[in-house]
């Protein structure tokens, strides 16, 4: 799954990280069960449905992406660099991606 870059923002003092999705509707990132458990798995014996939004949104969700970030401790962020992104059973986490992947 890679169709997901990262923007970089600078507000005032504040770098703000927001994942950007760029998978089509019915991707992965985009399902939920259609019975409303939150597990995604898609073989846990419900049907999974397109939410209408990426679930990776949920990463800036009151908080700052970087709390997410699952990579090196220590990377270089530029804009729309293009990351990875796993369920990790509890959440999402992002580490950067190759820059060839
Ligand atoms: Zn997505
Ligand atoms: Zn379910």
């Amino acid at each position: 799954m890679t169709g997901h870059t990262m923007s970089v923002q600078l507000e005032r003092d504040m770098v703000v990280l927001t994942p950007v999705c760029h998978e089509p509707e019915g991707a992965l990132c985009r399902l939920r069960c259609d019975s409303g458990c939150p597990d995604y798995d898609s073989d846990h014996g419900h049907e999974l449905v397109d939410r209408g939004y990426c679930n990776v949104e949920w990463l800036t969700d009151g908080g700052n992406a970087a709390e997410f970030h699952a990579g090196e401790t220590e990377i270089s962020l530029y804009d729309g660099m293009p990351i990875t992104v796993q369920w990790n059973g509890e959440g999402y986490e992002w580490s950067k991606a190759d820059r060839d992947a």
